[in-house]
């Protein structure tokens, strides 16, 4: 497995592989990984001539208040895991020359990117959307794959791609759970025992909520409160949002109709955690 810090370095291999008709499969992470962003690589090696992965904790998507320095990484281990998937490169640049002295260019959603964690988080998503045109531009991919965890950023990223007529396929993959349900997150590594006994609640409103959905309510305001209430209910949480909304303009509906996703942000302790899921109502031919 290569491994390349320079971004020039890394266009010029991504030009050269284009050149020879070699198809790139970019996977953007911020390292410290688990099972969740290796089913991303293990997807991305099927779709790959060149499976390329981006590690890069990203400042412009961190507000001065949030967690840039103490966000957890273990290159070595990162590397290892990589490798055994089957990454052709690494790609890990220097935040100075990815945003060197007088960058003053980026690139931003509207609309979607105010709603849910963008309302908490005001800059992330255009953070979030400038690293990954640069990192399109560097690594030219024909297919880049991304994790529904964030399920935000997929739609932002899928917008963007649209909006600015981007030659680049955005695959949206499963989100990938602990076997007690916890959405996996590099995150996660904050949590203290109790914490993350706490955590559990997120995937708790979840099944809750598909529970309703499967027992024919529709109504958004109802679904919303029966998972508050079970975070409400459990120790050192504070809602951030809890919300049900349409798939792809995220605004919240009234009631579901057809598909909807159900979306949450919640602190534990300190630690802000999101989950979502589908909510699709039930066909009445399959009832
Ligand atoms: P991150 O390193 O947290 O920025 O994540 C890199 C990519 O992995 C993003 O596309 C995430 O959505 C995806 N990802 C993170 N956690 C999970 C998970 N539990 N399941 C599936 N994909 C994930």
């Amino acid at each position: 497995m290569e491994i390349i810090r320079d971004p020039q370095s890394m266009q010029d291999q991504a030009l050269q592989w284009r050149a020879e008709g070699q198809r790139i499969v970019l996977v953007p992470t911020m390292g410290y990984f688990h099972p969740g962003h290796l089913s991303l690589m293990k997807y991305g090696r099927t779709q790959a001539d060149r499976l390329v992965v981006s590690l890069f904790v990203n400042p412009t998507q961190f507000s001065p208040t949030e967690d840039l320095d103490r966000y957890p990484r273990d290159w070595a281990r990162d590397f290892e895991l990589a490798k055994a998937v089957g990454v052709d490169l690494m790609f890990t640049p220097p935040p100075e020359q990815i945003y060197p002295p007088g960058y003053q260019t980026y690139v931003a959603v509207e609309g979607l990117t105010q709603r849910l964690c963008g309302a908490s988080r005001p800059g992330h998503f255009r953070g979030v959307t400038t690293i990954v045109m640069k990192l399109f531009n560097l690594v030219q991919p024909q297919v880049a794959v991304f994790g529904e965890k964030d399920y935000q950023q997929l739609i932002a990223i899928q917008r963007m791609v649209l909006d600015l007529n981007l030659p680049v396929a955005v695959i949206g993959r499963p989100l990938v759970r602990e076997p007690d349900g916890l959405a996996m997150s590099s995150r996660n590594a904050y949590l203290s025992q109790d914490q993350r006994q706490a955590a559990l609640c997120l995937y708790k409103g979840i099944l809750a909520a598909r529970e309703l959905v499967a027992t024919g309510e529709l109504s958004a305001p109802k679904i919303t409160e029966a998972v508050r209430q079970i975070i409400t209910h459990t120790p050192h949480t504070t809602i951030d949002y809890v919300a049900v909304v349409d798939p792809l303009t995220l605004e919240e509906v009234e009631t579901i109709q057809g598909a909807a996703r159900l979306a949450l942000a919640v602190w534990v302790g300190n630690t802000r955690l999101i989950d979502n899921t589908l909510l699709e109502e039930s066909c009445l031919c399959c009832v």
